[in-house]
């Protein structure tokens, strides 16, 4: 994003409205950071700049990474998804992507309020990879990976900021406490901050099975459900009991 230094008049209302601190005052003026801005756009949808001084320039790959994972209205060309992850995840209850005995994973890096650079994401992926997990493969997170094996992102992408970028597998329950293992150990080593999304099936007696793990490896649980109503697809047709 960026602000037309001919019509701004230095109001600084602007400024607030940037969650990465990327809009600074520069003399009468602001201005824009443009290695911090994560074109998320909320500046100029939200900030109500008296003189209309803010806009968007031609935004070109591999930029155009910034605004897919931080805008939530951008959609990406390819796949016409929008957003940092799947919405799957959120609704396994009609889509049966995780099954009894599995967790699925979301590392969402950048979250809550620091942003991240793709070289984060990137060793995080590397860490969880030594496990042999797969990537979620409608996730935009893995289309940026050269080897979905390792985790290696493509080069050019390393040093692209986004507002947030969620890493999205699957594992067997009893692989959780080497996942944590390898979270704590890189968690030392990146500039950011994640947050750690569980989803598990619960079980028939109304436990979750994640909960033991998690307790084991003295992390802290907030509980999160959504309850979807006549949404999604039948997938667990033919497949009750697994
Ligand atoms: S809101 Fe507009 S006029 Fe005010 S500082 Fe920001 S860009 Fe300049
Ligand atoms: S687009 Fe987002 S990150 Fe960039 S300056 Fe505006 S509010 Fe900040």
């Amino acid at each position: 994003m960026e602000i037309d230094r001919d019509e701004c008049v230095g109001c600084g209302r602007c400024i607030p409205y940037c969650p990465v601190g990327a809009i600074t005052m520069e003399g009468d003026v602001s201005r824009v950071d443009l290695d911090e801005c994560v074109e998320c756009g909320n500046c100029r949808r939200s900030a109500d700049c008296p003189t209309d001084a803010i806009y968007q320039q031609e935004l070109v790959y591999p930029r155009t990474v910034r605004s897919l994972m931080s805008d939530v209205l951008t959609i990406a060309e390819e796949s016409q998804i929008s957003g940092r992850g799947t919405e799957e995840m959120k609704t396994n209850e009609v889509t049966g992507r995780f099954r009894l005995g599995e967790a699925g994973v979301a590392i969402e890096v950048g979250r809550p309020c620091l942003g991240a650079r793709l070289y984060d994401v990137e060793k995080i992926a590397q860490a969880v990879a030594k496990i042999g997990v797969t990537f979620e493969p409608q996730n935009p997170v893995t289309s940026m990976m050269a080897d979905t094996s390792t985790g290696k992102f493509k080069e050019d992408l390393l040093n692209e900021k986004v507002l947030s970028a969620i890493i999205e597998f699957s594992v067997k329950l009893e692989q959780l406490p080497r996942v944590f293992e390898l979270l704590r150990d890189v968690a030392g080593k990146i500039e950011t901050v994640f947050s750690l999304d569980l989803a598990t099936k619960i079980a028939p007696d109304g436990s979750v099975p994640t909960d033991p793990y998690v307790a084991q490896a003295g992390l802290r649980v907030a509980p999160n459900g959504k309850t979807n109503v006549g949404l999604g697809r039948p997938l667990f047709e033919g497949r009750s009991g697994r």
